[in-house]
């Protein structure tokens, strides 16, 4: 089973503090991989680490077998290729949500407006919001800006996504359609990557649960053996206080 992303010994340090002690994980293709733990452990700054929006202090980041790290890579490449989609949704609030979908694609990718309205459009059905293309961020729901947020990573037809709290500054009422969003990305086939604490969602959809703590993975395992079962006290302590 080849991984499309392979971290091996990421360190990360802000001054003398160190937040990534070391960590080593892969990803196959396909697979959805819920990284759990308690705030501060490090869970973002790793994400981030993996497109580089961090810079590492030491390690190794593979994604479909190109190292992010290596001189010759061009990062902003595979940026395109690794959708990142934040709790904040950070759409522009003066342009549409079919602008916002389709700005990368035009003024990265070089795209024509038609064709990249037609990508954009594709993107916004695939999140259930083709009928909003017209409307502004302030017209829709928090969990409809999510879902716009998707659409916009997915329009670059990245390889991988990467989920930091999708859903932790949505109404509770709104958390259910961004996660049946990214259920259907993974009954396509998408690979993802989603910090959370959805912990119904992970047990449900995850293929893998990663538990971090103090900048370390303690404990991965199955759904079933990570809420069934777990090894390390802090994972149990954490999951425990969770059910
Ligand atoms: P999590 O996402 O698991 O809550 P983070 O990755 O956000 O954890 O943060 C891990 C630790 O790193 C925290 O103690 C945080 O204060 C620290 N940290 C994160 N980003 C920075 C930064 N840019 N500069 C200094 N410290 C940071
Ligand atoms: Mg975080």
């Amino acid at each position: 089973m080849s991984a499309l992303l392979d971290v091996r010994g990421l360190r990360k340090s802000f001054g003398t503090t160190e937040i990534l002690r070391g960590i080593d994980f892969s990803v196959a293709a396909r697979e959805l991989v819920f990284i759990i733990g308690p705030s501060g452990s490090g869970k973002s700054t790793m994400l981030r680490c993996c497109n580089r929006l961090e810079e590492p202090t030491a390690g190794q980041v593979v994604v479909d077998g190109v190292d992010l790290m290596a001189p010759g890579t061009d990062i902003n490449a595979m940026r395109r290729q690794i959708g990142m989609v934040f709790q904040a949704f950070n759409l522009y609030p003066h342009m549409t949500a079919l602008g916002n979908v389709t700005l990368a694609l035009r003024k990265v990718l070089g795209k024509s407006r038609d064709e990249a309205e037609a990508i954009g459009l594709a993107a916004l059905d695939r999140v259930g919001l083709k009928e909003k293309a017209p409307s502004y961020p302030s017209e829709l729901s928090g969990g409809q800006q999510q879902r716009v947020a998707i659409a916009r990573a997915l329009a670059l037809e990245p390889k991988i996504m990467l989920f930091d709290e999708p859903t932790s500054a949505l109404d509770p009422e709104l958390v259910g359609a961004v996660l049946g969003v990214m259920r259907d990305l993974k009954a396509a086939g998408m690979t993802m990557v989603v910090v959370s604490h959805e912990m119904r969602f992970a047990r449900d959809a995850a293929d893998r649960i990663v538990f971090m703590a103090e900048g370390e993975i303690l404990e991965q395992g199955t759904p079933a053996e990570i809420f069934g079962n777990p090894q390390h006290p802090r994972t149990r302590d954490f999951v425990g206080e969770l059910s």
